[in-house]
Order: C-alpha cells, then sequence, then structure tokens
C-alpha cells in the first residue's frame, strides 16, 4: 500500500482485514470487514432492500444474509465490490502520515486488534445487530473502525465515530462558511485551498486514534443498548455547507 492510495488486489487482504470500495464514482466509499472464504461483512440501511442479495449471487447461497431487521449483511466479496476497486484501510499509521493523506477516511492511527478478535466481533454483531444506521452517527464505516478497535466514542461532539460525517460538515469548516471571515477570503481558489486544509484538521481532531473521548467496549457489552441519536447540531451545520 502507498502513501496516495490503499488499493489493493483479492488475494492480499486477510480475515479481519477492514477493506472498502467507492460506490457512485468516488461519491463515497463503502466500507466492511473481510473474513474469510470470499465473504465480507457490512453495515447498511435496513430500509435499502437492494442491498438485499440473496436472490441475485449467482455464487454463493449465503450471500446477502442477515438477521430480520439488522443491517448487518453478510455478502460475497464480488457482490460488494460491484467491479469497483478493492482498498484496504490502515491501522496504527503516523499522524505526520495521517496528514499526508489526500483522501481523508482511509486510514485511522488507532491500533487494530488482532484479527481473531476483529473476525469474532464481526460475526457476533452479525448475528446480534449494530443498531440503526444513520450517515452522520453511525454508519459502515463506524461498523467496520468498531469492529477493528472495539473503540467507541462517549458522542457528545455532535460529529460520527469516523469522520465519514465529518469529511461531510466538518465543524471548523462549518463555523468558517458561517463567519464574517470567509469575506477576507481573496478568491474562489483560495476558499478551495484553506476549505481542504480545514478539512484535514477536522478530519484528524477526529480521528478515532486522536480523540481522548473514545472508550473500548466488548462486543457482548455493546448488543442490546446500542442507542443511537441524531443531533440536532450536526443537522443544522449541514445545513449551513448547502446553503
Ligand atoms: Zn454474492
Amino acid at each position: 500500500m502507498g502513501l496516495i492510495s490503499n488499493r489493493v488486489q483479492r488475494n492480499e487482504i486477510k480475515p479481519g482485514d477492514h477493506i472498502y470500495t467507492y460506490r457512485a464514482v468516488f461519491a463515497y466509499s463503502h466500507h466492511g470487514i473481510f473474513v474469510g472464504g470470499s465473504k465480507v461483512v457490512h453495515f447498511t440501511r435496513v430500509v435499502n432492500e437492494s442491498y438485499n442479495h440473496t436472490t441475485e449471487c449467482p455464487t454463493f447461497p449465503d450471500c446477502g444474509f442477515r438477521q430480520p431487521n439488522s443491517g448487518v449483511v453478510l455478502s460475497c466479496l464480488s457482490c460488494f465490490l460491484r467491479n469497483a476497486s478493492l482498498y484496504c484501510f490502515e491501522y496504527g499509521v503516523a499522524p505526520s502520515v495521517f496528514i499526508a493523506k489526500v483522501r481523508g477516511g482511509t486510514c485511522t492511527t488507532a491500533p487494530s486488534d488482532s484479527s481473531d478478535t476483529v473476525v469474532h466481533r464481526t460475526m457476533f454483531l452479525l448475528q446480534k445487530g449494530f443498531g440503526n444506521y444513520d450517515v452522520f452517527q453511525n454508519n459502515c464505516e463506524d461498523f467496520a473502525l468498531y469492529c477493528k478497535t472495539g473503540l467507541l466514542t462517549v458522542d457528545r461532539l455532535g460529529v460520527g465515530r469516523s469522520g465519514q460525517a465529518s469529511s461531510v460538515i466538518g465543524a471548523p469548516l462549518a463555523a468558517l462558511l458561517s463567519s464574517p471571515l470567509k469575506l477576507l477570503l481573496p478568491s474562489p481558489v483560495g476558499v478551495a485551498t484553506v476549505t481542504a486544509g480545514m478539512y484535514c484538521i477536522s478530519r484528524y481532531a477526529t480521528d478515532i486514534g486522536v480523540r481522548t473521548d473514545v472508550v473500548k467496549v466488548a462486543v457482548e457489552d455493546l448488543a442490546g443498548n446500542f442507542v443511537l441519536r441524531r443531533n440536532e447540531d450536526v443537522v443544522a451545520a449541514q445545513n449551513v455547507i448547502i446553503r
């Protein structure tokens, strides 16, 4: 894996690896945990039945398996990738490397647990579920990050654990755009430069390996009391950006 791209081949990944692919021409990334045997466990919206591959997969009868009302789905690698490229999420990277990454959300400074532990957590959540999917508070990247590290944030900051939400919003960026400071920026080029820098900084500040408000939670304790809420401040911040 190089500094710029984490792209890998199918025969390079191992059980317990956090993998991802890009959907809709780089519009967003979709994340999962490779559990071996050409299978990926990933977290999706329950309501989106297009993720149900049960009747579509030509290769694996159990592809698309999920518990009723659970967004945690078992798919084969081919259905997960949909012919797109495969990437491997990096753990335990140095902060300097993290900052240098062109795209945020492809690595973390947090260390991964052992592959056995990761696969155990993942298969446990396939049976027990992972709460409600919420693009801002609980998404596929959060699921994979939790399976890899066991870390959850004590979340009162209004940002998701993964930074996928902050890449859309970015609290410092929202503050910048809504403040009179933007009038001081010289040109559209200047705005783009500043916002890219702000993006990197905010992404780093929300990295699960950097934040101090994270706790290690055993997967057995997680199931059953996984209560998630939408933060009104996040929605408000998003509206600032859209305007
Ligand atoms: Zn399949």
